[in-house]
């Protein structure tokens, strides 16, 4: 059974991420930009936390951070 996560981890490693600083990327998907700030989580397509999972640009962005 694949959940929502693992299919939102696949998706997220077809994306661009630019680091700006410690807390806040830039992520780039489907010609769009978007920005995540992780330390008050939020993400430009607001769609960080509404199903419960991080977005993909979220997910994208801690594969980045590398932890
Ligand atoms: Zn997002």
């Amino acid at each position: 059974m694949e959940s929502k996560l693992a299919e939102r981890i696949k998706e997220a490693r077809g994306v661009t991420v630019i680091r700006s600083n410690e807390r806040v990327f830039q992520v780039v998907a489907e010609r769009h930009e978007y920005r995540i700030d992780l330390l008050s989580r939020e993400c430009s397509c607001n769609n960080w936390g509404v199903d419960g999972f991080l977005c993909r640009h979220a997910i994208a962005s801690i594969y980045c951070k590398g932890d």
